[in-house]
């Protein structure tokens, strides 16, 4: 039987996972962010003292690290040696921490095993940077949504600001934090983020979520 299995990469921001959440909802399918994987990571290290950017630190930690992801509704629940680490990974130092332990080869592989395992044994949308490129390159789904980076901040800043968080950062220091996530994920060397030749593009700076998902529902191939 073949699987479905939808790729979306894509920059920070740019509603790759509320797009992603609402095209699993729709096609009742399970949805994986695995931005969340790299973020329990880097929480890991963090809590260890451990700077996530240094290899020779972080790892050790692999072998004692167990990440698990949990459907709940709909919802991803993330969990870090068996606690539910969701809402704590959603802070800007996380966010940093994650993009720099990207990097390091050993972590992406160690999470790709987990993620390529998903694929295989569920119909799946998964959400990240090396979707289409790495995890599952043999898709007949790809997708890159991306946005502009002052759009990306601005929504981020709201998201944030919205939970009572980050009310004195400004719109300036939220668009640099963004564009230098971007930068080390897309100059890596393993894995970066690219725009896969394949992959159908949708720019959701001037768009509604809702003709997002649109857009990428009428692309999608059964
Ligand atoms: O998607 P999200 O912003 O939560 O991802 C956090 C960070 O995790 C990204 O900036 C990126 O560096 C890393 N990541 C990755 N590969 C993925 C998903 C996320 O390197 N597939």
């Amino acid at each position: 039987m073949s699987r479905i299995n939808i790729a979306i990469d894509g920059p920070a921001g740019a509603g790759k996972s509320t797009i992603a959440r609402a095209v699993a909802k729709r096609l009742d399918i399970l949805y994986l962010d695995t931005g969340a994987m790299y973020r329990a990571m880097a929480l890991k290290a963090l809590r260890k003292g451990v700077s996530p950017g240094n290899r020779g630190e972080v790892l050790p930690l692999l072998p004692d690290t167990e990440i698990t992801a949990k459907n709940d509704g709909g919802a991803q629940l993330t969990f870090l040696d068996g606690e539910d680490v969701s809402r704590l990974i959603r802070t800007q130092e996380v966010s940093k921490g994650a993009s720099d332990i990207g990097v390091i080869p050993e972590v992406r592989v160690k999470l790709a095993e987990l993620q390529r395992a998903i694929a295989r044994e569920n119909d799946v949308v998964m959400d990240g940077r090396d979707i289409c490129t790495y995890i599952m390159p043999d898709t007949k789904n790809k997708f890159y949504v991306t946005a502009s980076v002052e759009e990306r901040a601005r929504r981020r800043l709201l998201e944030l600001n919205a939970r009572g968080e980050y009310l004195d950062y400004t719109l300036e220091k939220m668009r640099d934090e963004i564009a230098a996530r971007d930068h080390t994920d897309s100059t890596r060397d393993f894995a970066p983020l690219t725009l896969p030749p394949d992959a159908i593009v949708i720019d959701t700076t001037r768009m509604s979520v809702e003709s997002a998902i649109e857009t990428l529902m009428n692309h999608i191939r059964l």
